[in-house]
């Protein structure tokens, strides 16, 4: 995961809460010293720092406690809440488009090499993996390459590309294309950099804007330039009227702590992150599952976006649905780990569920070989259909019986039976909690669903 430094630093200090005695001045000094290092070290400015730390320090000492928390669970809920307050306010999301205007526009703005050209690739695998109709439009008609570029990116998008390697002006690119922007659900428009926010640039984005007239005005930076991310971010959002920001190149910097909390104060939300250098790597920025994630709390959304790019989107929701709401059979168990084996180690996934990073799963639970699927789903056959809805039902004759027809020994169909409960422990403390972390966390406080 990205910032992995920041966040082993914030993870053992919430593990110094947890494991203290109890709450007191003299913890809270140190929660907010460690809290202080662990920002500090991943270049956050000073002021910001000392000014969210000030609020936790007041709000821990000064807040009662509410009913249902425990002073240990409060003090980390404001340490949760505040952090991701930290990183902006939760904003309207923009992977569903819904029916808006069509096509809508996303137009893409930044510095050279900020990476506007991959994102623009990016951005339109994202919306078409959601089934919109995607296409990018190439206006950068300064860097010589530039065309060639967005070429091979909308190829490996595999999304249509509007450009034209001889036009001079950007505006005459865009109204060449006109008539066949309507066949498009969106568009993500590529523009020109340069090294600085140059009166040239400026000037070059109004003119594009006042043609294009963009739904979004996504401002590209890189990580890697930390807290200088600040006065660029408010120079677009002045004087080019941005509607969010892209923070790219968020793998490899330690800086990115910086750049985050510097976009955070422009004004601007910080919609998406770039985590790579492939076509899929792209996530979508909520600060508070951000910081659910940097916290070791989990991000059930990210799996859930995760499990939509493997298996097919309405899938996906079914699965992420039934699960919240505690509908879960046997049926659902064997397609979702047919789905997590298809995502990649299932070890890495479960960092992405919520409370998941902090249960002490059984290896076995974490490696479900293929071999061990292929024999529980031809278990799963001689199962009727009243045994697969409500395992619970299966008692040991039934296991013997189920036994016989399928050829599968006793023993893995116990273990089959075993898998289910433990999954559906979780999931009943998930539907418990009603997606609310800080009581999710208090039940998992309580007795650990596994092992047993
Ligand atoms: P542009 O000049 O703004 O269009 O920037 P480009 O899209 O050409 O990107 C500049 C460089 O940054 C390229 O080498 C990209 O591969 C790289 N890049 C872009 N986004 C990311 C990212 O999220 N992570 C990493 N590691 N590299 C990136
Ligand atoms: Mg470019």
């Amino acid at each position: 995961m990205v910032l992995e430094k920041l966040s082993d630093s914030l993870r053992s200090t919430l593990q110094k809460i947890a494991k203290s005695l109890f709450v007191d001045e003299s913890l809270i000094n140190e929660l907010t010293k460690d809290i202080q290092r662990a920002l500090l070290q991943a270049d956050v400015n000073v002021k910001l720092v000392f000014d969210l730390t000030e609020k936790i320090k007041k709000r821990a000492l000064g807040e009662e406690a509410p009913k249902e928390l425990t002073k240990k669970e409060q003090l980390i809920s404001i340490v949760y809440e505040e952090l991701a307050n930290f990183l902006g306010k939760e904003q309207n999301k923009i992977d569903k488009i819904g029916a808006r205007e069509k096509p809508f526009k996303i137009m893409l703005v930044g510095l050279f090499g900020s990476g506007k050209t991959t994102t623009a690739g990016k951005l339109a695998k994202f919306y078409t993996k959601r089934g919109y109709k995607t296409a990018l439009v190439g206006l950068d008609i300064h860097r010589p390459a530039a065309m060639e570029q967005i070429e091979q990116v909308a190829n490996s998008a595999g999304t249509a590309v509007f450009l034209d390697k001889k036009i001079k002006e950007p505006t005459d690119i865009w109204d060449k294309f006109y008539d066949e922007y309507k066949n498009f659900d969106i568009l993500v428009i590529d523009t020109a950099g340069r090294d600085a926010l140059s009166k040239d640039l400026i000037n070059e984005i109004e003119e594009v804007n006042k043609k294009i007239a963009p739904n979004e005005v996504l401002l590209v930076i890189s990580a890697d330039i930390g807290q200088a991310a600040q006065k660029q971010a408010e120079q677009f959002h002045k004087s080019c009227g941005i509607t969010g920001i892209i923070v790219s190149k968020m793998d490899g910097t330690a800086k990115g702590g910086g750049a985050l909390t510097a976009c955070a104060v422009s004004g601007a939300p910080i919609r998406f992150m770039g985590i790579g250098e492939k076509i899929d790597d792209l996530e979508q920025f909520n600060p508070q599952g951000f910081v659910g994630r940097l916290l070791g709390m989990g991000d059930l959304e990210a799996l859930l976006e995760k499990a939509k790019d493997v298996i097919k989107v309405e899938d996906a929701e079914d699965l992420g649905k039934r699960f919240l709401k505690g509908e879960f059979n046997l049926i659902d168990l064997y397609e979702q780990m047919t789905a997590m084996s298809k995502m990649g180690p299932l070890s890495q996934i479960v960092e992405m569920v919520p409370g998941f990073s902090q249960l002490k799963l059984p290896k076995e639970m974490l490696q479900v070989q293929e071999g061990k699927l292929k024999k529980w789903k031809i278990a799963m056959e001689s199962f009727n259909r009243k045994e697969l809805e409500d395992p619970e039902i299966v008692d040991s004759s039934r296991i013997e019986r189920i036994s016989k027809g399928s050829g599968i020994n006793v023993q893995e169909i116990r273990g089959l039976l075993k898998q289910y409960k433990q999954s559906k422990k979780v999931v009943k403390m998930f539907k418990g909690s009603k997606g609310d972390i800080s009581k999710f966390m208090k039940k998992l406080g309580g007795k650990l669903p596994v092992g047993g």
